[in-house]
């Protein structure tokens, strides 16, 4: 690990304490429960998660080591995952419902349930090719590109039309 992300990964766990503590003073209900452990998530796009049952938040590291993903995972999805921790415990609540948004609203942080963020490259995540229907741009996985290189025809479940490349931009 560079000595870059061991500070971004030390400041994760540093926001997470903090911002249980301040979640603990708003909802007094939280103030007896411990500071969920911290994890790490390997692959994939999502850039967190919340297990109430483990009591754990995890965070994707690849994401954290660059410059976007670290803006993004702290403070948003650190108080994101939290917030599913304490929306659980006091509301019994599940997703991104009305008691975890309200949560977040109380926290100052937009209820975003999606990054936008790039998540090209990233271990994990399969690349994806832009093709067109009559519903509009639809993104395929890899396997399903090539097949259709080689022949196969896929139709639009929605609108039944055959999947088209999208012209100019090849890959997203
Ligand atoms: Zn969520
Ligand atoms: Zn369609």
């Amino acid at each position: 690990m560079s000595a870059l992300l061991r500070q971004r990964v030390a400041a994760v766990e540093s926001a997470v304490t903090a911002w249980w503590e301040r979640l603990a003073t708003a909802y007094p209900a939280l103030a007896e429960l411990t500071v969920p452990t911290v994890e790490w998530l390997h692959r994939g796009s999502t850039a967190g998660r919340a297990d109430a049952r483990r009591w754990t938040v995890a965070f994707n590291r690849p994401l954290l080591a660059r410059d976007d993903g670290y803006r993004v995972i702290l403070p948003d999805t650190v108080v994101h995952e939290l917030a599913h921790l304490a929306a659980h415990r006091l509301h019994g609540s599940r997703g991104h419902d009305a008691a975890w948004r309200r949560i977040m609203e109380r926290m100052g942080v937009p209820p975003q349930r999606t990054h936008n963020l790039d998540t090209t490259g990233l271990p994990g995540v399969q690349r994806r090719w832009r093709y067109r229907c009559g519903c509009g741009e639809i993104h395929l996985t890899t396997t399903r590109h090539h097949r259709i290189l080689k022949g196969a025809t896929y139709l639009c479940r929605r609108c039944g039309d055959a999947l088209v490349r999208a012209t100019v931009i090849s890959r997203c």
